[in-house]
């Protein structure tokens, strides 16, 4: 039993301790290699059905991944977390959105439609209004009756600004159903050289419209993570507790759900993160936890671990509670165990270099998760400060007093009535303005694919197994740093360490 005093042992014997790394402390071996960087796989598994084309996740930080975060990181093959510092119907806004925003077929709501009656000059100044170029004519029911676009309308058609819509538009229109698939809507477009296609319901009524902008737009992300109909995935963050929230968010289409606890490895909360997971469609990620014995007590019915206590670059915590795992022993003890289940691992925080991401790959991870790599991005909420000419965005800890004060602590399992009563365990920071997330993104996974090249394995399954450790020194990490030089160019993926 857990709360039963264990037998008295010598204290002393508690001197005894195993020895914890984290990234800094090791090294990749470099090993023969017949691979280029460029060549290296770095798609992965996330959780149990959710696979990414990066390895990386954008973590559950409200300064961190709202939807602009979160389309941006789907759009390039990772994956954003939503933060829970929202309410359960804000929540569902930004998971919509990010569902919609490469949708193949627009909705109906979102159709920019004319009136046949209407004039040819009122259609004109709509269409240049809501930047369309053309829109499907649509009666009083609903049913499509006809499609105008500029070229319709252009003056040496002799059609007059004052005629109505029914004498300027095409009558002969190309639809499909609501299931027609990207291909066959180009098909239909090159076909019939148009560029829009109504999608109808079994009596003609308009339930939406597919363009070749829009199909144009989607294969621009080629690399994107999507959903079986084609949405762009999102995780969500929810409270252990919190199953009013899973539900609303697996309803709105949220592919994996993390449960978001900084210390998961509690009965209470594994009793629910289990009721959740019953009850649920979407995956769920169980995190955080650092140890195998808190591997054992969730792989039986978790999606995926998520590891990390007190690794991050805002916490607090392990100063504050005197207990953490360095990241790179905690990703090996959970991924000994994970790995037996084929439960994926997640690395999470402390992230601070390309280095240190494939380092926690190579200690058992499938894939990583960083906060403050992206908070300073275009795309990240909250705006651009400018201090000492420099510009900065906001990042701050989800157990720091702003972002308690803003949503609850129940991610540290507390409970406070008024500011006085937080025990924080995070910080509230700036960091550097970085650009668009794209840019980082490459830079992150440049440097993970140049670190399977110094191993020689061409996928992630590979690299996990052949890659080696080697111990470094004090005097070995202060090598590793540039030294002796004053930097005069900083180079994109590099910042010193203070
Ligand atoms: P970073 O990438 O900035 O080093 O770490 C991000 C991770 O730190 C998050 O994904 C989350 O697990 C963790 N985290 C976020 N806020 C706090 C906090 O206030 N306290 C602690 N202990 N961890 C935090």
């Amino acid at each position: 039993m857990a709360n039963d005093v264990p037998e008295s042992r010598p204290f002393s014997e508690k001197l005894r301790v195993p020895e914890a790394l984290t990234f800094d402390d090791v090294l990749l071996r470099p090993m023969e290699s017949h691979i280029e960087p460029d060549e290296a796989d770095v798609s992965t598994s996330v959780s149990t059905n959710v696979d990414l084309n990066i390895p990386v996740l954008s973590a559950a930080m409200d300064t961190v991944t709202e939807s602009e975060l979160a389309i941006a990181m789907a759009r390039n093959g990772g994956i954003g977390v939503l933060h829970r510092n929202m309410d359960i119907d804000e929540m569902v806004v930004e998971i919509e959105r990010v569902k919609r925003a490469d949708e193949l077929v627009i909705r109906r709501d979102d159709v920019v439609t004319a009136q046949p009656d209407q004039t040819v000059r009122e259609v004109d100044e709509m269409m240049e209004r809501e930047g369309v170029s053309g829109a499907p004519v649509v009666d009083g029911n609903d049913v499509v009756l006809g499609i105008i676009s500029a070229t319709d309308i252009r003056p040496y058609l002799e059609v007059g600004e004052s005629d109505e819509v029914h004498m300027a538009m095409t009558d002969e229109v190309i639809t499909a159903g609501k299931d027609v698939t990207a291909r066959a809507a180009l098909e239909l477009m090159y076909d019939h050289k148009i560029e829009r296609v109504p999608i109808v319901d079994d009596d003609n009524r308009l339930v939406g419209l597919v363009t070749m902008q829009g199909i144009l737009q989607r294969r621009e992300h080629e690399n994107a993570v999507r959903d079986g109909s084609g949405s762009l995935r999102i995780g969500v963050a929810v409270g252990p507790f919190e199953n009013d929230r899973a539900h609303a968010a697996a309803d709105a289409g949220a592919d994996i759900l993390f449960i978001d606890c900084a210390h998961a490895h509690n009965r209470d909360v594994i009793d629910s993160a289990r009721e959740i997971s019953e009850s649920v469609e979407a995956d769920v990620v169980v995190g955080n936890i650092g140890t195998r014995e808190a591997a054992e007590a969730v792989v039986g019915f978790a999606d995926g671990v998520k590891v990390g206590i007190g690794p991050g670059s805002i916490c607090t915590t392990r100063v504050v509670t005197g207990a953490g795992m360095p990241q790179i022993t905690a990703v090996s003890e959970v991924a000994d165990v994970a790995n037996r289940h084929d439960v994926p691992v997640i690395a999470d925080g402390g992230i601070r270099y390309s280095g240190d991401a494939i380092k926690a790959i190579a200690a058992g991870a499938d894939a990583v998760m960083l906060g403050s790599y992206f908070a300073g991005t275009k795309e990240a909420p909250g705006r651009v400060i400018t201090m000492n000419g420099k510009k900065y965005k906001q990042y701050r800890g989800m157990g720091s007093v702003g972002a308690m004060r803003s949503g609850g602590g129940d991610r540290y399992l507390k409970e406070e009535d008024d500011d006085e009563g937080f025990v924080p365990e995070g910080v509230e920071a700036a960091t550097p303005y970085k650009g668009t997330l794209a840019s980082e993104l490459h830079q992150l996974v440049g440097g993970m694919k140049s670190g399977m090249g110094y191993v020689g394995a061409p996928t992630i399954p590979e690299f996990k197994q052949r890659s080696r450790f080697v111990r470094a020194s004090s005097a070995g990490q202060t090598e590793g740093h540039p030294h002796d030089v004053m930097i005069t160019d900083e180079a994109p993926n590099y910042s010193p360490q203070e």
